[in-house]
């Protein structure tokens, strides 16, 4: 008789995913505003979740046109991409946990 086990897949793992979990993907809701900045106020790119203006910041020098955008006002971050003029809030820390709830 053969044991359960036997049947089983072989684990195609290797030390590495012990260590990190394997990403998995979650679906957010995002609120999206196109175009960014708007033409008549270029000077500052608007919270999408409160209207105050962001504070800009550039994590990546090799990517200049990818920005950051924090909000002193409610806490809240966006991506900024000024080639493609998209601004995108990202998920707060309820809705991050949320997702890892999920999961
Ligand atoms: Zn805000």
């Amino acid at each position: 008789m053969q044991s359960s086990l036997s049947s089983a897949r072989p684990l195609e793992r290797t030390a590495m995913s012990f260590v990190f979990p394997r990403p998995r993907t979650v679906l957010f809701p995002l609120a999206v505003s196109l175009p960014w900045p708007a033409p008549e106020d270029s000077a500052e790119a608007p919270c999408l979740a409160c209207g105050e203006p962001l504070t800009l910041h550039q994590p990546d020098v090799n990517a200049p046109e990818r920005l950051l955008g924090t909000c002193d006002d409610c806490g809240a971050w966006h991506l900024i991409d000024t080639d493609r003029a998209v601004t995108v809030l990202l998920p707060n820390a309820d809705g991050l946990r949320d997702a890892g709830d999920a999961i």
